[in-house]
């Protein structure tokens, strides 16, 4: 199968903080894949943007390299990586002072679609959209894309949406959650509302309950100081499994269209009940056993013996709504887990009744959607076991890994970062978080934050590469349930 790729219009993108760590990794190498798809036109122009005072070519050649390690999997062909590197041009610029922002202005052309993206701090948000303004760098149709995290809490996120809102309208500004870029999200949505199958079973009177998992393997790595400010409720759950659980929760959209899907996520938000102190478990991950010296514990890593900022979160949750009223939501997030995977199970009831007799075993059937590694939709059925020796019960999985159910080309593997970047250049923000969603994200974040902090709470240890600490199981063994294991 051969994806169809349609070309967007032409575009000057221009990436503040050109030469950092995400548009290094992400940005340009998911830009390249895309001019190579077809899809970016070849007189589209990227202009790298950042403090650095490198003339072109060096960032040319900075740009080459970052692709040719980051790139992916597929390898790369020198003649188009040229002819990608000639589509891009550098300035050297001041986003709190005027160095480069005439340059900047003479390099950008007219009549496209004129794009910037903000891939720095939060903290020059505010500089650079005064700046645009200033030198008239943007026009009614100018897009903005800022990247996370936005805000710690409710009134810095308001501020910083202040702040663009001085020059920007909403229908402006891209708020990138890079989850909702995945492919298998998308698909969620295709699979509850393509679908007769799903949706009338898809609430509290059919549904147990529904678990999100998103287990990294990784540390804290090199982000210790930035990574203790925040730790996994601010860094995570407010975004990126907020986000999840809003797409699975939320009411069928009257259209697929970006404010209908945003009101729909928006009121799921609001409906969020307060998290009662005894349904959230906090920990810290221990050293690593095999290798503590590289692999230390979280408090040595960020180097803050008496840090109490949490890297794994458990918690159970309600949405005080018709459809959700009774179904506990569980989420959980960490970082030194077992396997990185992140995950959705929506676990089905009980059958009302079993006529084959309890002896014959009882499944629940459960529909998870993996959105990595290996990402694809499973739907577990109970069948007979075969054979002779009577009825025995046993789950087996209808299973839609891209992979195997479209073949290489059909499940083509296209990054987060590139689908959202395309969409911003078609302007469509269906995929991107509207102002007052992150607000009312932190208005529920906020309280839970200050109530453990309030209550001086310690985050328990737990092994690394393990589930998280066993009060993260005991949490869900009280309500005679379990957490759906974390695989690869
Ligand atoms: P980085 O520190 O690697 O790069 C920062 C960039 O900003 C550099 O290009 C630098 O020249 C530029 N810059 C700094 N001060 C400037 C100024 N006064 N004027 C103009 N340019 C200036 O940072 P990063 O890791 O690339 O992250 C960028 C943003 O993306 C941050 O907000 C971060 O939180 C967010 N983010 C990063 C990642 C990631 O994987 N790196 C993931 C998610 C979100």
């Amino acid at each position: 199968m051969v994806s169809r790729v349609i070309p967007v219009a032409s575009f000057d993108l221009v990436i503040f903080g050109g030469t950092g760590d995400l548009a290094r990794r992400k940005i340009l190498p998911g830009l390249f894949r895309r001019y190579c798809a077809g899809q970016m036109p070849p007189e589209a122009r990227i202009i790298g943007a950042a403090r650095a005072d490198i003339d072109v070519t060096t960032y040319r050649d900075m740009i080459g390299e970052a692709i040719a390690e980051f790139g992916g999997s597929t390898s790369v062909d020198p003649e188009d990586l040229n002819a990608f590197l000639q589509t891009l041009s550098y300035v050297a610029i001041d986003a709190r002072g005027e160095t480069g922002w005439r340059e900047l202005a003479k390099q950008m052309r007219r009549k496209v679609v004129r794009a910037f993206y903000f891939s720095v701090a939060p903290g020059l948000f505010g500089d650079l959209a005064e700046r645009l303004n200033n030198h008239g760098l943007t026009d009614d149709d100018s897009r903005i894309v800022v990247e996370k995290p936005f805000g710690r809490d409710l009134e810095s996120a308001h501020q910083l949406n202040q702040d663009l809102a001085a020059f920007f309208d909403e229908g402006q500004i891209y708020r990138i959650d890079h989850y909702l870029g995945k492919e298998t999200v998308q698909n969620l949505m295709a699979v509850r509302f393509g679908n007769m199958l799903f949706e009338p079973l898809w609430n509290s009177q059919f549904v147990d309950h529904i678990q999100i998992t998103v287990a990294e393997t990784v540390g804290v790595g090199g982000r210790g100081e930035y990574y203790d400010k925040s730790g996994a409720m601010r860094d995570m759950v407010q975004n990126h499994l907020m986000q999840l659980l809003c797409l699975i929760a939320m009411e069928p959209p009257a259209r697929f269209d970006p404010d209908a899907v945003r009101d729909e996520k928006l009121k799921v938000i609001r409906a969020l009940e307060p998290v009662e102190p005894h349904h959230i478990v906090r920990g810290q991950y221990e050293a690593d056993q095999d290798n503590p010296e590289e692999h230390p514990d979280y408090r040595t890593a960020v180097e803050n013996p008496k840090s109490r900022t949490e890297s794994f979160i458990a918690m159970k949750t309600h949405i005080a709504n018709w459809r959700w009223a009774g179904t506990p939501f569980y989420l959980r997030t960490g970082k030194r887990m077992v396997a990185r995977s992140s995950e959705i199970s929506i676990v089905f009831k009980d059958t009302p009744h079993s006529i084959f007799g309890e002896e014959a075993g009882r499944h629940r059937n459960v529909l998870s959607i993996r959105l990595q590694p290996n990402e694809g939709i499973k739907l577990g059925v109970t069948i007979k076991e075969p054979g002779p020796g009577g009825m025995r019960l046993i789950d087996v999985p209808l299973d839609m890994t891209f992979a195997d159910a479209l073949g290489p080309d059909g499940a083509e593997n296209v990054d987060a970062y590139e689908r959202l970047i395309m969409d911003v250049i078609r302007g469509n923000q269906t995929l991107f978080m509207r102002g007052d969603e992150v607000e009312a994200a932190w208005a529920w974040t906020d309280p839970i934050i200050e109530g453990w902090t309030n209550r001086g709470d310690v985050p328990k240890p737990y092994a690394s590469h393990s589930a998280g600490p066993d009060a993260s199981a005991q949490l869900m063994r009280r309500d005679d349930r379990d957490w759906r294991e974390v695989t690869p």
